[in-house]
């Protein structure tokens, strides 16, 4: 049965989709411009994920006055990727990367202070000087509330540029025109409950990871990848989907991350022998390699039999030797995190920790100038016309195969701000809209109508667990052929009669949580489906992407960019784009590819 639905109508030059540290960004740099942006959000801005990042943000300042530069954090980088990062876009990054603290600074995020009173720096995993000789102290933190306060700071400076926000908003789908550029998006509106079409000339995606596919990850409730999801509606794919970080200090049991600073203040691991077996993995680095090393080195200690506890399954984590006032000053937020999730005192016993999913590596691809792009005429590297995508919904690619920790807040100011830059520089404000193909909106409320009124018989929540837990087993930090193809099939199966299955008890459209959650489990099942594949798909190991049974990297096959489609059918459809392994100027060279040892 058809069914009308009111539709209020809005014309911006810009629409943000997100309001997180990379959406708030772009939508402060578009405001300053000129540019009628509207920042559309699910949660309020100051709640998105960015708000629980904790051990700082990476630029190459040499506050510490170790000798730091930008180059270096550039080779840090390439390596960490694992040599699947674009190495044009990371050279970008790292190159803006200390203006764009310095920016923040001076927007008023209160960043911890040296006795000189310059912004204070701690090391972070995989951080080096002079191309690995020594460790570098680069990641700029507010003690352990880094994200905290650059995302109230953003929110301020976008209140103070009068920036446009709705509020509460879940955006549905993207509006594509017949000619495959997107012209806007539709959004519910939660607290009217009415639908919303907001037209503008560029979109930005900036929703966030989507962690939750994972039984046990670090993200929050909200982080369901709605954008991602939205552009594969749309047919067009997603980058990298296989490249899933798992962060090595989960709290054992509750998820809730343990910041690698603690680490970079000192912190240590220990198995059940009271061994600091990290020395035996990276003998240069230790407990500071990174991130896929930590979470590959603990997983081996555990199914060896080394694990910690009555069932031999977590690793210790020790900050108990280290001085209290490091503990109180730099510190403050896990020593809670410790004592709530975990019921241990820092100050006197080990955390126990566990790998726990933490960050997707993988998104919409895009250039460095936050555009998306999808391969077109034989072109690998052609823009969809008015689309953009930024933050961790993102695949610029700045990560690669393994983001660097601190890595993703120095992502998300400096492409928001390019991507302002580059909507500044190819609008004019108030250019007037293109009529609008009706098809796109009328798939888009048909999806939704479909799921408000599914009448299975099993709940949103059941149906989650069951994907988070195939998740959990088929896709996790090692994998192999028989174990991905297993958890294919099992997913296929249970993606396939989704909305059959699906009962919703809330049919109405006023704050009903219901529906954004059933919403919110459509999204996550197609990214699911296109992770598995891509991993499934390649035949190699390279930086979080561990296969048992390819166990070393193939720079000869597999140095290149999976793209992913999920077809109507369900299906999904795989290609490949090449690495940028170019750099932007020639002020630095290609860092050729090598073994990733620390
Ligand atoms: C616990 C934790 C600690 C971390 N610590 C660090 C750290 O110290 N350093 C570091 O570099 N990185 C860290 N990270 C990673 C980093 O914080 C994230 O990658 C980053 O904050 C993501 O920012 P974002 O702007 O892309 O998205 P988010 O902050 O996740 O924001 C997404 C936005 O999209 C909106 N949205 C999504 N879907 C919809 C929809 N359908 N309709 C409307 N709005 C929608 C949401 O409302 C939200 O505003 C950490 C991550 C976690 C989980």
């Amino acid at each position: 049965m058809k069914r009308a639905y009111e539709i209020v109508e809005h014309d911006y030059d810009v629409v943000v989709l997100g309001a997180g540290g990379a959406g708030l960004r772009a939508t402060l740099g578009m405001t300053a411009a000129g540019l009628r942006t509207a920042c559309v959000t699910k949660v309020f801005p100051t709640r998105s994920h960015t708000v629980a990042a904790q051990g700082g943000i990476a630029a190459a300042l040499n506050n510490m006055a170790d000798g730091d530069d930008w180059r270096f954090h550039m080779y840090d980088t390439v390596k960490g990727s694992d040599w699947l990062g674009d190495q044009d876009a990371i050279e970008y990054m790292c190159r803006e990367a200390p203006a764009a603290v310095i920016e923040l600074e001076h927007f008023g995020v209160p960043f911890s202070r040296n006795p000189n009173g310059t912004i204070y720096q701690r090391p972070f995993g995989g951080q080096t000087l002079r191309y690995g000789e020594a460790m570098a102290r680069r990641t700029c933190a507010a003690a352990d509330r880094t994200g905290h306060a650059i995302l109230h700071t953003l929110y301020q400076q976008c209140l103070k540029h009068n920036a446009e926000f709705f509020v509460e908003y879940v955006a549905l789908d993207l509006l594509m025109d017949d000619d495959g550029s997107c012209r806007g998006l539709l959004a519910w509106s939660l607290d009217d409950g009415r639908l919303h079409r907001f037209r503008a000339h560029r979109t930005v995606l900036a929703t966030g990871g989507y962690g939750r596919v994972y039984f046990s990850c670090t993200a929050a409730h909200t982080c369901t990848g709605d954008g991602n999801a939205m552009v594969l509606r749309a047919g067009l794919p997603l980058q990298d989907m296989e490249f899933t970080q798992f962060h090595p200090t989960g709290i054992y049991g509750a998820g809730c991350l343990i910041t690698e600073g603690a680490r970079g203040e000192g912190g240590f691991f220990t198995n059940s022998e009271g061994e600091r077996f990290m020395e035996r993995y990276a003998p240069t680095a230790k407990d500071l390699a990174g991130r896929d090393v930590v979470c590959r080195a603990i997983t081996v200690e555990i199914l060896e039999g080394r694990g910690c506890g009555p069932n031999k399954d977590y690793i210790e984590l020790h900050l108990e030797h280290l001085p209290h006032e490091t503990l109180d000053t730099r510190l403050p937020g896990i020593k809670e995190t410790a004592r709530i999730f975990a019921g241990v005192d820092l100050t006197r016993e080990p955390i126990p920790v566990l790998p726990t999913v933490h960050y997707n590596m993988g998104g919409v691809p895009t250039n460095l100038h936050g555009e998306a792009v999808a391969p077109r005429n034989g072109d690998p590297d052609a823009t969809v016309p008015g689309l953009m995508a930024i933050g961790e919904a993102a695949c610029v690619s700045v990560h690669g195969a393994n983001r660097l920790g601190s890595n993703s807040l120095i992502d998300l100011v400096v492409f928001g701000r390019a991507a302002a830059q580059r909507a500044a520089a190819t609008l004019q404000p108030g250019e007037r809209h293109p009529p609008l193909s009706r098809d796109a909106e009328e798939r888009a409320i048909a999806r939704f109508d479909r799921i408000r009124h599914a009448s299975g018989s099993r709940t949103g929540g059941s149906l989650r667990l069951e994907m988070q837990q195939i998740m959990q087993r088929h896709c996790a930090v090692f994998r192999d052929g028989p174990l991905l193809d297993e958890g294919i099939e099992r997913l296929e199966r249970l993606s396939s009669s989704l909305v059959d299955a699906l009962g919703l008890q809330d049919r109405s459209l006023v704050w009903n949580t219901d529906l954004a959650e059933a919403l919110e489990l459509d999204n996550m099942m197609g990214q699911a489906m296109v992770s598995l594949r891509s991993a499934a798909t390649r035949t190699e190991s390279r930086g979080a992407h561990a296969r048992e049974d390819y166990p070393t990297r193939d720079d000869a096959n597999w140095l290149k960019h999976t793209l992913a489609w999920l077809q109507r059918d369900g299906s999904v459809a795989i290609a490949y784009r090449p690495v940028h392994l170019h750099t932007l100027t020639n002020e630095v060279e290609t860092i050729p590819p090598k073994a990733r040892v620390y």
